[in-house]
């Protein structure tokens, strides 16, 4: 009797602030990571860079702070590491600079904000979401998001604050390899070997909001004012509250194809497929396409999912109801 008249009070009464699930899923990139290649000290560094990126994310959700806090939160700490391509230590162009690429969006309002090809601003995702909060676009690209940055009143860096030697090395490296094919292709195996990095955050509030961020370099040896799937929305990120909050990191032009964060989203919104399902499903569809990387997703009850089909995706996670970790391959 007491059992039934327990799950009674338990579908009628609304879940109270102190019981609802919280917490935040991040990721710092997916992409070719050679386990050999990565020596016991800088796996170290990638796994404290990630906790620590983490644990500020949650620190904000924990004292009743937005999804969107925490976001941003997590993902400035990831942006200023020079271990990711998002921030410092931005993968560099063919021109031997770095533009940067970054999108936010709250799930509550399904407000966003996202800007392009920003040379000079330190943490780009505090930039998208001036976008999404003090101007009435969701995307501004280049000297014209500059322009607003400057208007906002943000601190400028110069470009070479971005600049770290291992990512000229990479750079190096993957014009060689072109030269060699005697291929202007966007992408060689070089390239795609030096492309993670990416971070991201999905995260759920005590209130039961969802929000995404997503920040990147984009791609070594880009050209053209070439832009990824990392600040469009739909594509690198989506959150609305009904349904999901998406990050994603991979070879852009396919995630932008495939439409990815929206592509969860719509599976869950008109044929309530669990997150874990379209995630993978959506997955699926890049990789048929020839494209590979990676999503992190939360929805609304605190369900997680984080599949990659690559070798590795840097990734923490932490929930209210105890469950938490970094990791870097699929098997840890
Ligand atoms: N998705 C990013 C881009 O294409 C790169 C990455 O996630 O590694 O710009």
């Amino acid at each position: 009797m007491k059992t039934i008249l327990l799950l009674i009070a338990a579908v009628i009464m609304p879940l109270s602030a102190a019981d609802r699930p919280f917490g935040l899923v991040l990721h710092g990139g997916a992409g070719v990571i050679d386990r050999t290649a990565l020596t016991p000290a800088r796996e170290a560094e990638y796994r404290a860079k990630l906790t620590e990126a983490r644990e500020a994310g949650y620190a904000v959700l924990e004292r009743g702070g937005t999804a969107l806090d925490a976001v941003i939160a997590a993902i400035v700490i990831l942006e200023d590491s020079p271990l990711f391509n998002a921030g410092k230590g931005a993968v560099f162009t063919a021109d031997g600079t770095c533009e940067l690429d970054a999108s936010i969006m709250d799930g509550r309002t399904q407000a966003a904000g996202a800007v392009a090809g920003v040379k000079r601003i330190k943490n780009p995702i505090t930039l998208a979401r001036s976008v999404m909060e003090k101007s009435s676009h969701v995307m501004l690209a280049g000297e014209g998001a500059e322009k607003f940055a400057q208007q906002q009143g943000f601190a400028f860096v110069p470009n070479e604050y971005f600049h770290t030697e291992h990512r000229r090395q990479q750079l190096e490296a993957a014009k060689k390899k072109a030269a060699a094919k005697k291929t202007a292709a966007l992408e060689t195996q070089a390239d795609r070997a030096a492309r993670y990095g990416t971070v991201g955050c999905v995260a759920l509030d005590r209130a039961g909001h969802l929000a995404a961020g997503t920040s990147t370099g984009g791609m070594t040896n880009k050209r053209f004012g070439r832009v990824g799937d990392a600040p469009i929305i739909g594509a690198g990120t989506y959150a609305h509250d009904a349904t999901c909050a998406i990050s994603a990191t991979g070879w852009g032009e396919y995630f932008i194809r495939v439409g990815v964060a929206r592509d969860i989203a719509a599976q869950i919104e008109y044929r309530g497929t669990p997150l874990k399902e379209a995630a993978a499903a959506t997955l699926a569809k890049v990789a048929a396409l020839g494209g590979d990387g990676g999503v992190i997703g939360l929805d609304r009850a605190g369900n997680l999912t984080m599949p990659f089909n690559t070798q590795g995706m840097y990734r923490g996670w932490r929930l209210s109801n105890g469950t938490e970790g970094v990791a870097i391959f699929a098997s840890p």
